[in-house]
């Protein structure tokens, strides 16, 4: 393993694999990418792949449209197919309240030319007949939304990082960061150390662990999601959109020839990745709700991943006062897939122009936690 380099990333997820690459493509030097385990093992590759343009803060929307221009020529830029796909993002709204910030978040959303509709619970049952209505006010619905394949947008990231010169390593745990009178010097692992001046904390859900390795207190908690999936079934002929009843946060959206439901959110942090059987029955119980139809579906399969969640539900990114050359890429709250390509691309204007230009990243910094300038949405947010 390399004994110096000019920047070393810690996390091999789709935020570490990101940076890398627009790292390397900005010519930043001799990089080092370190993953404990496999490239995507963490959050990654439980995501399910929500990309959407319907955020309802301007510097969510920001890193949305940005993200965007990569998703839509992922292909021709890493010559790997990311699988994305518009099928589009509808919300459902129960009450008036809900309703009145769909209203808002539309106004926003529609500043930047985003193509979203507002739409009566009439309007919705017409469209998507399938959906019980009866105690809905209305919704939202943008078409430019989808999702997209996490494994295989990493792929891109890593493959064209590798291609670029970047040195990748699996199975190699950051132990610790090295310091000299406040600034970064390097990083230790078990196969040796790296002198460095620069380090990226992109390590997902474990954000807070890497940040006590230079007494920086990271305000990121890992909260499990489950998720199900059922198994073949059809609701329409007709694509169905990823559906979200905001008042439960319960989403579903097609995977393959059945459809994936979300589980539940755990209220307290954790590292645990199993799934139970109370959250399955939760899961249906939503999806039989919602859509009367899938009763006579059946459940194939699960998985349950971590959120890295912020207490403002927004990234955290930059650098920190207390420590020279330790940079943060944190914090994206079930966000981090969709605005991986974006991040990537900031944390690498930040390292080596010195200063983010594709997106204003100041109101992400750490800082804001202890100035109390806190990114607070008008209700609880949507977790993808
Ligand atoms: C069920 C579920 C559904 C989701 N759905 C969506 C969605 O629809 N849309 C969306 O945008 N986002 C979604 N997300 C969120 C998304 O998955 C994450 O925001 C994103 O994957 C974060 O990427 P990351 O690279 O920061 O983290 P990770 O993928 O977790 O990568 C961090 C990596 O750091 C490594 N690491 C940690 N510590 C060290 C160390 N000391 N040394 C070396 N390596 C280390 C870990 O092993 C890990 O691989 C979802 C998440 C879950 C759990």
């Amino acid at each position: 393993m390399e004994k110096t380099a000019d920047v070393v990333i810690i996390g091999g997820g789709v935020i570490g694999a990101s940076i890398a690459y627009h790292l390397a493509l900005k010519k930043a030097g001799r990089i080092v990418l370190l993953e404990k385990g496999q490239l995507g093992e963490g959050s990654t590759s439980r995501c399910v792949g929500g990309v959407r343009l319907q955020f309802s803060t301007e510097i969510n929307i920001r890193f949305s449209l940005e993200s965007m221009k990569t998703f839509e020529h992922f292909e021709e830029e890493f010559g790997v197919d990311p699988e994305f796909r518009r099928i589009g993002y509808l919300f459902l709204a129960a009450t008036p309240q809900e309703m009145e910030v769909f209203e808002q978040n539309v106004k926003l959303q529609r500043m930047f030319d985003i193509p979203v509709e507002l739409l009566s619970s009439r309007e919705i049952e017409k469209r998507w007949p399938y959906l019980r209505v009866n105690d809905l006010v209305g919704g939202t619905f943008c078409l430019q939304d989808g999702y997209a394949g996490p494994s295989e947008v990493l792929t891109g990231f890593a493959k064209a990082a590798r291609r670029l010169g970047v040195k990748v390593y699996e199975m190699t745990e950051v132990l610790g960061v090295s310091l000299r009178e406040d600034c970064v010097c390097g990083v230790r692992t078990k196969y040796g150390d790296i002198s460095c001046p620069v380090v990226v904390n992109a390590g997902g859900p474990y954000a807070s662990i890497v940040g006590d390795m230079v007494d920086v207190k990271i305000p990121v908690k890992p909260l499990r999601r489950q998720v199900f999936v059922t198994a073949p079934f059809r609701l329409s002929d007709h694509p169905i959109p990823l559906t979200i009843d905001f008042h439960t946060g319960w989403y579903f959206r097609q995977e393959v020839d059945g459809y994936l439901l979300s589980g539940p959110l755990d209220a307290e942090p954790s590292f645990k990745t199993h799934i139970d059987y109370e959250a399955m029955a939760e899961a249906s119980e939503n999806a039989v709700y919602r859509v009367p139809a899938l009763e006579k579906a059946r459940i194939a399969r699960g998985w349950a991943g971590l959120y890295e969640i912020s207490p403002d539900n927004h990234g955290i990114l930059g650098r920190v006062p207390e420590v020279d050359g330790f940079i943060l890429a944190n914090g994206f709250s079930g966000h981090g897939f969709q605005h991986s390509p974006a991040v990537g691309k900031v944390i690498a204007e930040l390292i080596v122009d010195g200063k983010a230009t594709s997106i204003d990243i100041s109101s992400l910094s750490i800082e804001r936690f202890k100035k109390g300038a806190l990114l607070l949405e008008p209700m609880t947010a949507f977790r993808d």
